[in-house]
């Protein structure tokens, strides 16, 4: 059976609302649960391969940018039609007459 330290550790701390957070510090001196964020690849060999990975995922860009207005733009389009569709051929007749007033038709 492997040997095990006796020397305590320090205790976390972190505030909970049933106490404070008595998990014993990792090696590194950080709770698992409350030591907070990465701190990033520390190899050499670790950094490099960081490095070589794409964190960029296009998420962001233009044309997604570009693709979600026309989206929107459609299901716009698409609501105004269904609108349409159940109005009476009178209120059709009636927008209609709006809409040449106004140009658009
Ligand atoms: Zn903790």
């Amino acid at each position: 059976m492997p040997q095990t330290s006796t020397i305590r550790k320090p205790l976390c701390g972190a505030n909970l609302p049933a106490g404070p957070c008595e998990r014993q510090a990792m090696k590194n001196g950080r709770c698992s649960h409350h030591g907070g964020l990465s701190t990033g690849p520390k190899s050499q060999e670790a950094r490099r391969n960081l490095r070589s990975r794409r964190l960029i995922n296009g998420r962001h860009s233009m044309t997604t940018f570009e693709a979600k207005q026309t989206q929107q733009t459609l299901a716009m389009i698409m609501a105004i039609i269904r609108e349409i569709q159940v109005l009476s051929q009178e209120e059709k007749l009636l927008l209609i007459n709006k809409m040449r007033l106004a140009g658009i038709y």
